[in-house]
């Protein structure tokens, strides 16, 4: 049979859980967010899961990678080539969010219009530049809060 205190600790708990649920708490997510974007965290602002759910029907046939082949640009999008590329952003199989820098317009069009599931290439670099200039900014502001540190 169960004790007194159980009885009571159980009590207790549910007089907490049902208050709780009278208040609405505001989300953590952007917090969450905040904290976790700097490691990698994929971003849930619509534009870029919009993003991310058509790069993700990259299938790995490898039709881009032969474009980019033919093009003689296989690595502007990193030593992966173009498949690697999408497979790491979209899976976050380690990629090197410099990748982009310097990748052609002609180049990114060609691709998403060899690849048979029309994986926005553009969007993609975009995207990933955008979490590039994030990572920049936050590990600029780690290195100013460093420096200000007395005796760093
Ligand atoms: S062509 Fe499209 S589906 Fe095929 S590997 Fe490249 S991105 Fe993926």
């Amino acid at each position: 049979m169960m004790s007194f205190e159980s009885f009571v600790r159980l009590g207790w708990s549910f007089f907490r859980t049902v208050l709780r649920g009278l208040f609405p708490r505001r989300s953590q997510l952007p917090r969450f967010e905040a904290q976790y974007r700097p490691d990698g965290v994929l971003s849930t602002a619509p534009a870029e899961v919009a993003v991310q759910e058509q790069a993700q029907r990259c299938f790995a046939c490898g039709a881009c990678d032969v474009v980019a082949l033919e093009r003689g640009e296989f690595g502007a999008l990193g030593p992966g080539g173009p498949m690697g590329f999408v497979v790491g952003v979209t899976r976050q199989a380690g990629l090197d969010l410099g990748a982009a820098a310097d990748v052609t317009p002609a180049l990114l069009g060609a691709l998403t219009e060899a690849c048979p599931v029309q994986v926005p290439f553009v969007a993609l670099v975009d995207l990933v530049r955008r979490r590039r200039s994030e990572a920049d900014g936050v590990a600029h502001a780690a290195g100013t809060a460093r420096t200000a540190l007395p005796g760093a």
